[in-house]
């Protein structure tokens, strides 16, 4: 018997989806937007989607550390760029002469960008952190005041400009959280004291994806979203529906089809077995594509995870392998070199995201951002040119 040729697994992610997404966001938020593309555009690839964000209208793009900052530079994107994650090898003077607001979360902070700007002859951009309420990173309420002072006199020596004064909320998927009140009035607080130190920062933001969509309270002077760039919904079960398309699309070819009889056990730990007669395929896609490995749920069969195939929805049978996944046919018997619809969006013939995040008991962001391994990455533009 012939066998039909085999695709491989693969990513493919629709860059008109992105920039759909971008401009929903922008008419919902009404002020500038600034688009996260750290951890590779939540695995969506960074410049690709940072460009075509760009395109969307995105006016600001942001990444967590300064080497992401500069990858987007090294690919030819212009535009303002904030970046906020510093650690020890952090080059803060390339960065300045790549134009990139650096973050500053403390005294300490920004010393070592004082010092290490010591040659320009121009000021570097610098935004400030404080923190209201996620004890991660920002300054703590307590070293506002001397943030904001050592801020103010490099301002003054030239140094550098503060272009924005910056928080991230803990709880913004939740919207009713009595802690999003109180970070918003944090960070208003927080503005005060920076003007009462003489700054004028043009551009203080707070919202990320869920807070800009859900709270107009603090859209401010712009919002920082990064998962509703890539079309998921970052508060499942409150009013998000503002008409986001998922951008990314997983699929992979059905390798193969066998029956089980009743008592024939599935994959490692024989942790799932046959109660009665089926089929069963192997798709291969495995935890080093990023699939979590507890999706066949061996716990909670009747949970576990699914993926696409001719229209219908298939569940993961037993624990997922490294390279592969076993999933219940049920008696069909689809050819070999099928298309299976690992994730997409709604309509795409697979389960979501979000389904992925209910049956793994995480978040849509970890799902997409965790998916790769050996998969290829293609572009497609559903609007028609290739982007
Ligand atoms: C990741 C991140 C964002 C984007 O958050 P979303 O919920 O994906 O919109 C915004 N701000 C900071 C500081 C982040 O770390």
């Amino acid at each position: 018997m012939e066998r039909p040729p085999l695709g491989p697994a693969g990513i493919v992610v629709d860059l008109a989806a992105v920039r759909a997404n971008v401009r929903v966001l922008r008419a919902t938020a009404g002020v500038p937007l600034i688009a996260v593309v750290k951890a590779d555009a939540y695995g969506h690839g960074m410049v690709a989607c940072a460009r075509a964000a760009q395109q969307g209208g995105a006016q600001w793009l942001a990444t967590a550390t300064v080497e992401e900052a500069l990858a987007l530079r090294a690919a030819g994107l212009d535009g303002p760029v904030l970046c906020w994650l510093n650690g020890p090898g952090s080059d803060f003077a390339a960065a300045a002469a790549a134009g990139i607001d650096l973050t500053a979360h403390s005294v300490a902070d920004l010393d070592a960008m004082a010092g290490a700007f010591a040659g320009r002859t121009t000021p570097a951009r610098v935004q400030l952190k404080v923190d209201t309420g996620l004890s991660r990173n920002g300054a703590p309420r307590a070293a506002w005041a001397e943030l904001f002072a050592s801020a103010r006199a490099g301002e003054e020596a030239g140094t550098w400009q503060v272009t924005g004064v910056w928080s991230h909320f803990a709880c913004s998927d939740e919207p009713d959280h009595p802690a999003n009140d109180r970070q918003e009035q944090g960070f208003r607080e927080a503005l005060a004291l920076a003007e009462e130190h003489g700054l004028r920062p043009q551009l203080r933001h707070l919202a990320n994806s869920a807070a800009a969509i859900l709270r107009p309270s603090s859209r401010f002077d712009a919002v920082r979203c990064g998962l509703a760039v890539y079309g998921l919904d970052p508060a499942p079960g409150e009013a998000t529906d503002i008409g986001l398309v998922p951008a990314m699309t997983v699929t992979a070819p059905l390798l193969s089809v066998k029956d089980l009889v009743p008592g024939d056990a599935v994959s490692y730990g024989q942790r799932w077995v046959a109660e009665q007669p089926t089929t069963v395929g192997l798709v291969p896609v495995g935890y080093a594509e990023g699939i979590p490995r507890n999706a066949g749920r061996p716990d909670a069969p009747d949970q576990a995870a699914t993926v696409g195939i001719d229209g219908k929805w298939r569940p993961i049978r037993g624990t997922v392998c490294m390279d592969q996944v076993v999933v219940d046919l049920g008696g069909d018997r689809p050819s070999p070199g099928t298309e299976v619809v690992v994730l997409g969006p709604p309509g795409a013939g697979g389960p979501t995201a979000q389904d992925w995040a209910e049956a793994c008991g995480t978040i849509n962001y970890e799902i997409v951002t965790r998916i790769g391994g050996r998969m290829s990455r293609r572009y497609v533009d559903s609007e028609g040119a290739v982007g």
